[in-house]
């Protein structure tokens, strides 16, 4: 029996070494209050302290710009609630969380920007919306979870900047890959998708005054989210973003080499394969295939499931009633096509080895189907 594989890394991560022994520290020596100013809050403090100055490291911030959340769920709820009123511009393949966040506000208007067929966002309607009249925000993601596509955001924040309008990048997926190339008013990102714990994430900005506190009830982060601090998670998160940036350009350029040996096999050996974003720049982790005519993504999971290989679909399945994925129908995409995309996302504990076994159980998988 071989060992299970995992290629799901945009779903979440293993915690990485650095990141366990940080959250154990953590438990055992900082279980203060880090708001207390004895001996025992003051560990705490410290831990706290550290992982706020590796977190602002990873974004190239300094530590004061770090405001510590549950995770980028919150971090986004954040920056688009405290949007009072007017107009939010989003590309419609934002997550749920901003698109959601934006549409319960009652006094905003959210206007969804459209991407190309590559998934990249279509900057004539930017600037449309842009001159259209005045926006409140404009959020868009570094890079997408189910493609792996990244953004164009030098050229997006200069035309943001230019028109005078806070903007919102949703680094979540990039930031553990790559180098941030723009300082954005609010950027936010998670612990747990970089080999740190659930339950910590951050919002970077130097624009604390535009926040309105959607936790009340105590001074923390300075007065922006109430609650005594997760300080196990947080530290995790610190001891993963400080590992990943020891190691992101060397692991970046090894995990995409993987990347691209997999897809090669698939594309040679698999007739009819497509790969979804292949002419866009996409995140070197992964590859949304879309299985030729009769395969659907279902059946592949499971066929993989089967010998321990975990990988996901690029659309969701919500009780029992599929509906194909928004981000890959804003690309033009068929539903019917959309039910066979597959994603699979590779991370720092993948090697050769598992893409041999990855590629060639889909290539058995499609020899049965089409024989
Ligand atoms: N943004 C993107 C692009 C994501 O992929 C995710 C996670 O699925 C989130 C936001 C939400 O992150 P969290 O699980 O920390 O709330």
């Amino acid at each position: 029996m071989s060992a299970p594989i995992y290629m799901d890394y945009n779903a979440t991560t293993p915690l990485l070494e650095e990141a366990h022994a940080a959250v154990l520290e953590a438990m055992a020596d900082g279980w203060g209050n880090p708001s207390s100013h004895h001996w025992a809050g003051k560990k705490a403090k410290e831990i706290l302290d550290r992982a706020r100055t590796q977190v602002a490291s990873l974004a190239g911030a300094s530590p004061e710009e770090v405001l510590f959340t549950s995770g980028a769920t919150e971090a986004i709820n954040l920056v688009v609630r405290s949007v009072q009123r007017g107009r939010i511009l989003a590309s419609v393949i934002e997550h749920p969380a901003v698109l959601e966040a934006a549409e319960a506000q009652h006094d905003v208007a959210l206007e969804k920007l459209p991407v190309d067929a590559r998934g990249c966002l279509l900057m004539g309607a930017l600037d449309q919306a842009l001159d259209a009249g005045e926006s409140a925000l404009v959020a868009v993601m570094a890079a997408n979870n189910e493609t792996g596509v990244i953004q164009p955001l030098s050229d997006i924040a200069s035309r943001v900047a230019a028109a005078h309008v806070p903007l919102l990048v949703d680094a979540t997926q990039y930031i553990g890959k790559m180098a941030l190339p723009i300082h954005a008013t609010f950027t936010v990102f998670t612990g747990h998708k970089l080999g740190g714990p659930k339950g910590a994430g951050a919002l970077i900005t130097r624009e604390r005054r535009r926040l309105q506190p959607q936790i009340l009830g105590g001074g923390q982060e300075w007065g922006r989210r109430g609650g005594t601090e997760a300080l196990p998670a947080i530290a995790g998160f610190g001891a993963a973003a400080a590992a990943v940036l020891a190691t992101r350009e060397r692991e970046t350029a090894r995990i995409g080499a993987l990347r691209d040996t997999l897809q090669t096999m698939v594309l040679e050996g698999m007739p009819g394969a497509r790969i979804v974003g292949v002419n866009a720049p996409r995140l070197p982790n992964t590859l949304s295939l879309m299985l030729p005519h009769g395969i659907e993504a279902e059946a592949a999971i499971n066929h993989l499931n089967r010998q321990d290989i975990a990988v996901s679909a690029g659309s969701a399945c919500h009780s029992g009633s599929p509906t194909p994925s928004r981000v890959l129908r804003a690309m033009n995409i068929t539903p019917a096509e959309c039910f066979r995309v597959l994603r699979i996302s590779l991370g720092p504990g993948n090697t050769l080895k598992e893409v041999e076994r990855v590629g060639d159980a889909l290539l058995r998988l499609g020899r049965q189907l089409s024989s």
